[in-house]
């Protein structure tokens, strides 16, 4: 067990934990969202994203530092805290931005987290090489030697009670990416960045933003702190948590300010076609849309009050209170829930919650086995991991010679040995285990084939482990494909046709 992290609450792959940060001398509650400082530009003071925002971390590039003389040695004079005037956790990039960037920096592992660990730095990074996606395979693999070697060097270095990230590259290649996990993972190194994640996510590529971390968490212990490098649109937060990162920073809420443009839950908006704000932070209580336009054609010349600083407050303001929702739902065991309703968001993060689900098998096991209540609210919730694990546990239950399973109530007079229900998604259950989880789940009146081919598929794996017993289906109109799941042996009933 990795001793400076401590998971206390799971909900599918998402949890919530305590990362303690000895240098810093506190303990940051993940998921955990670090904002982007530019040393050279502070937007919003590090002194109020903590005081007004609650971060309670951030993250600054160590190799812009180094190479700019003219707040270099102030940093290595002041130390980094006192430089950025921010008590709370300090984790530093290495270079390797630039390094994917420009192609060439002039720094090596070695240095650059001895400059880290001279300027305070909590949270160091050595020089791993970010391999795009869709390079050939060659390449990534070359590249993942070169950053299994850097992770080597940072081993190798003096740190002392400084955190060291281990990131994990593998470029678009799920088996490199779960290779470089597992390697990571052995290294006595204490947290871990999945890699060069950036041009998936500008280009919406949820899906596969998905698939890299699965595959990284594959390979990674379960109880390693992941941070997904370069996420920090609110948009998927819920989505990159359910799946299981625990850190994130955000430089969005800057960038897109700049740009004029305003983060939602749901997505991004231009300042510019705006004529509502759909938010209460206090930015969006305090301005209209025209206001902020007028602001930035009068010059803004004031820090304070330019557009575009009260663009990134807004952006951060709703990043930490989607933040807060997610740890919310992961406390109340819905965040799967939350994941769908974001997944509507926009037909990419919909692909994205897809992919998750394609790994229920993976997310059950962390999963807890009992929650408040299961709703099914689109056809995506009859793939959700409750589903699969009652379909699992209908192998191991005892089953009479002669059994009816029915959606409707038991029929007065029968001559079966027991009568048990059918709830789509979940399936067939004997009906002493009504009120149990997930079984107790809401499910609309109209329920769709999704949920009746689930049910089915319950029904079949009931009957695959029980050859012997005489099964008889009773289901209310199921659509064709969610019959044609039913096994032959399986005698069905519609129970609309009998008018019952
Ligand atoms: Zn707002």
């Amino acid at each position: 067990m990795r001793d400076h992290f401590e998971i206390r609450d799971h909900d599918a792959a998402g949890r919530i934990g305590r990362l303690e940060v000895p240098r810093a001398g506190v303990t940051v509650e993940t998921p955990a969202l670090l904002p982007v400082v530019n040393p050279n530009v502070l937007t919003i003071e590090p002194r109020r994203l903590a005081e007004e925002f609650g971060a309670e971390m951030l993250i600054t590039n160590s190799y812009i530092i180094r190479s700019t003389d003219r707040i270099r040695d102030r940093v290595l004079d002041q130390g980094l805290h006192d430089f950025l005037g921010f008590d709370g956790a300090i984790m530093t990039d290495s270079g390797s931005f630039q390094l994917a960037e420009y192609g060439d920096i002039d720094v090596t592992t070695e240095e650059i987290i001895e400059f880290q660990r001279q300027i305070g730095s909590d949270v160091a990074t050595p020089v791993d090489v970010p391999t795009p996606p869709d390079v050939d395979r060659e390449r990534a693999e070359r590249e993942l030697e070169t950053t299994k070697q850097a992770l080597a060097d940072a081993e190798a270095a003096e740190t002392g009670d400084m955190l060291v990230n281990a990131p994990v590259q593998g470029s678009t290649f799920p088996d490199l990416r779960e290779e470089a996990g597992r390697h990571a993972s052995a290294t006595d190194l204490d947290v871990f960045p999945v890699g060069a994640m950036v041009p998936l996510l500008n280009s919406y590529r949820y899906a596969e933003v998905v698939e890299a971390v699965r595959a990284a968490k594959r390979g990674l212990d379960p109880d390693a702190p992941v941070h997904l490098f370069g996420a920090g649109h609110p948009m998927m937060l819920a989505l990159a948590v359910a799946a299981g990162c625990d850190l994130f920073d955000s430089a969005a809420y800057a960038l897109m300010a700049r740009d004029g443009r305003y983060l939602t839950v749901s997505g991004t908006e231009h300042l510019e076609d705006m004529e509502y704000f759909p938010c209460s932070c206090p930015v969006c209580a305090e301005y209209t849309p025209a206001e902020l336009r007028e602001m930035d054609g009068s010059g803004g010349d004031s820090a304070d009050q330019s557009a575009e600083q009260l663009l990134a407050e807004h952006n951060l303001h709703v990043t930490f209170e989607e933040l807060r929702r997610v740890k919310a739902a992961i406390r109340s065991g819905n965040l799967l829930q939350l994941v769908d309703r974001r997944a509507r968001g926009h037909p990419a993060m919909l692909d994205g919650f897809r992919v998750l689900l394609d790994h229920a098998d993976e997310l059950e096991r962390t999963d807890p086995v009992s929650k408040d209540a299961f709703f099914y609210t689109s056809h995506e919730s009859a793939r959700r991991p409750e589903v699969s694990r009652h379909h699992d546990r209908l192998s191991r239950l005892a089953v009479p010679d002669r059994l009816l399973l029915t959606e409707s109530d038991a029929p007065s007079n029968h001559d079966y040995d027991a009568v048990w229900r059918v709830k789509p998604p979940f399936g067939p259950f004997p009906r002493a285990l009504s009120e149990t989880y997930p079984l107790t789940a809401e499910v609309p009146e109209r329920i769709d084939g999704a949920a009746q081919v689930a049910a089915a598929e319950g029904v079949a794996s009931l009957a695959e482990s029980n050859p012997d017993t005489e099964l008889t289906l009773g289901h209310d109109d199921w659509v064709p494909r969610a019959v044609d799941a039913v096994p032959d042996r399986v005698e069905t009933e519609n129970l609309r046709h009998l008018g019952r």
